[in-house]
């Protein structure tokens, strides 16, 4: 697919989320928060669901905890721009309490529209509820940092899961890990050539190379 095209696509999905009843998030909410970023991004951000901020100006990532990602993203010199970022949910859960089973199923075929279109080499989860779409039954405090080969919307992808900014901005010692792991993302964009991904034995094992 072309970037003309995947960017019309990509309009079609954002369209959809803005129209979306499928769960009542929309009633509460200001703006839905469909994702953006670089059509072609390599590497793909999804967090968890909008925040105040984000539910007021419809973009991912724009309060406190995306101004750490900010941050982060300069530290490993990635811009913003080459990147697609996208969350689990597209609208606010009020009071930004979790979002629920059934919210996530209803906007899963955006989220997973948006990955078949981009198709990412690097997915980087943020978060538990991202973490679950990819690798159900871990736990980050466990896996963080470590990256797996998932196959994912019929091509295999680096999954690289990562403690949720807004956890390391209440608490010092995920804000080092964080940081850590961010630092490994240059690493596994250089050292796995995008043939690597078809490789039948890469699926699913722990890459082992860092
Ligand atoms: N937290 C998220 O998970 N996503 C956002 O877009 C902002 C904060």
């Amino acid at each position: 697919m072309n970037l003309e095209e995947k960017k019309k696509k990509l309009e079609e999905i954002a369209g959809k989320v803005a129209a979306c009843k499928k769960c009542p998030l929309y009633k509460n909410a200001t703006k839905a928060v469909p994702g953006e970023g670089n059509p072609n991004a390599e590497v793909m951000f999804i967090g968890e669901g909008p925040g105040y901020w984000e539910d007021q100006e419809g973009r991912p990532f724009v309060g406190q905890a995306g101004k750490l990602l900010d941050n982060l993203l300069q530290l490993i010199k990635l811009p913003r721009k080459k990147v697609f970022i996208a969350n689990v949910v597209k609208h606010r859960p009020p009071g930004n309490r979790d979002p629920l089973p059934q919210e996530i199923k209803a906007c899963r075929e955006f989220l997973d529209g948006q990955i078949e279109i981009i198709d990412p080499k690097v997915i980087v989860t943020l978060g538990r509820f991202s973490l679950n779409k990819f690798l159900p039954g871990e736990f980050i405090s466990k896996i963080h940092g470590k990256a797996r080969f998932v196959e994912f919307a019929e091509r295999k992808r680096i999954v690289i899961p990562m403690y949720h900014p807004a956890a390391a901005l209440r608490n010092e010692r995920i804000m080092e890990e964080l940081k850590l792991d961010f630092q490994k993302i240059p690493k596994f964009l250089e050292n796995f050539p995008s043939e690597e991904r078809d490789k039948e034995e890469n699926n699913n094992r722990q890459l082992s190379f860092l």
